[in-house]
């Protein structure tokens, strides 16, 4: 697989669990499901971004997490509390060992 620019740029590679609807950045309010975005992945929402925004939302399959994964330019001291503001974020469902759902 080819690596972009960002990527090489970016080398270092985090997963989190979403704790909040990360649909609009003001909002804090529980996750509901999920927003499928082409280029965000599986966009963890509430239902009232999901209706304002005309997105259907997806319900989390039983035993899945929502996660996020950005990357960062240099190695993050553990545990990772913060994303960097020049990460490039992606969203994804996650099984409960960590793998990604659908893969
Ligand atoms: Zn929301």
């Amino acid at each position: 697989m080819e690596i972009t620019e960002e990527q090489a740029n970016h080398p270092f590679v985090y997963n989190a669990q979403a704790a909040a609807c990360l649909n609009f950045l003001a909002c804090d309010n529980d996750i509901a499901g999920t927003v499928s975005n082409p280029v965000m992945g599986e966009v963890p929402s509430c239902q009232r971004c999901a209706d304002t925004t005309h997105q259907t939302l997806k319900p989390i399959p039983s035993g899945a997490v929502p996660m996020i994964r950005f990357t960062s330019a240099t190695e993050l001291p553990e545990p990772v509390v913060s994303i960097p503001s020049d990460s490039e974020v992606t969203y994804f469902l996650a099984n409960a060992d960590g793998t990604e759902v659908g893969k």
